[in-house]
């Protein structure tokens, strides 16, 4: 069987009161893993608390048959993870950065953290740009050098948090191809607020906000069950008040000048409103709106 992470009731207030995680509860599979939820949600402090740099107050943890909350030194030996602030050292070349990560990793064969170090700046597409500062590289490929040092020591787990704020387009695609080459045999959890991340890459994922786990499962599953009840219509920027008054108004976007909202609803809400095929977007929305109506 494959390996899997089961988190258990794992719960987490921080000293000034705030609940960050309430009674958390995830299987996570080997494969592309998203956790998406807005800012705040407590996504940090979750892949923080799995990556073994923070406390949990209650709850488990579990990589395979690891009590990753008590076995923090093994679980590290397993584990890549690219912080949210992956800070470099701007004077210092990838290689030269990358050899030194490797070093801390315990490589300590020279020829064969050669070979390691080689092979990741090739994966990673750094090869040709391997003897440049780190300080005169782009976003993307920050956050490539970033993937490229996760990766040292072959981990069985790597985490990802909000890998893909602030790269352009172009860089969030090769970026997105990197992460599905290597999520096809160990768990990469991507943790992201931005909803094209995961249907874009992920087999499976989890909802959260507020510290709750609002859905799990199977992205085009979910977006299954919401189909037939999402409904579209363009109304001026006024009206917006009266319709999220009317109805369970989930978004709203400009499109040329114009507010189009989408709105949850079992059955037409009148005529003027449109059927529109379920996004993943809209899966999202709706459990957030539902989760703040309750
Ligand atoms: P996300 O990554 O989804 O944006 P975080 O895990 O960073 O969420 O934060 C969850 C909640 O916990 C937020 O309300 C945040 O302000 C709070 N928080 C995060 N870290 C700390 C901390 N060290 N001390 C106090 N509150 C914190």
């Amino acid at each position: 069987m494959s390996l899997e992470l089961r988190i258990d009731g794992l719960s987490k207030t921080y000293s000034n009161g705030v609940r960050a995680l309430q009674n958390v509860t995830l299987t996570i599979p080997t494969g592309m893993f998203g956790l998406l939820g807005p800012n705040g949600a407590g996504k940090s402090t979750l892949m923080r608390t799995i990556a073994t740099l923070q406390e949990a107050d209650a709850g488990s943890i579990l990589l395979g048959d690891l009590d990753v909350l008590r076995r923090k030194d093994e679980v590290r030996r397993v584990l890549g993870y690219l912080p949210q602030e992956f800070g470099v050292y701007p004077r210092v070349s990838a290689e030269a950065l990358l050899d030194h990560f490797a070093i801390l990793k315990g490589i300590q064969n020279r020829k064969e953290r050669r070979e390691i170090v080689t092979a990741l700046l090739q994966r990673t597409n750094l090869f040709e740009v391997r003897k440049q500062n780190l300080g005169t590289f782009s976003g993307g490929m920050r956050q490539r050098f970033g993937i490229a040092q996760a990766l040292l020591g072959n981990p069985k787990l790597i985490i990802v948090d909000e890998p893909t704020a602030g790269l352009d387009p172009g860089e969030r695609v090769r970026f997105h191809n990197l992460l599905a080459e290597i999520g096809e045999n160990v768990i990469v959890i991507l943790s992201t607020h931005i909803v094209e991340d995961v249907s874009d890459l992920c087999s499976r994922m989890a909802i959260i906000s507020h510290g709750r786990v609002l859905a799990q499962g199977d992205p085009l599953e979910a977006m299954r069950e919401v189909d037939g009840k999402i409904w579209r219509r363009t109304i001026a920027k006024d009206e917006l008040a009266a319709y999220q008054r009317e109805h369970a108004v989930i978004s709203t976007r400009l499109v040329s000048g114009r507010t189009v909202v989408h709105v949850f609803s079992e059955a037409q809400p009148d005529v003027s409103f449109e059927p529109v095929p379920a996004s993943l977007a809209d899966v999202y929305f709706s459990t957030l709106h539902q989760a703040e109506a309750a």
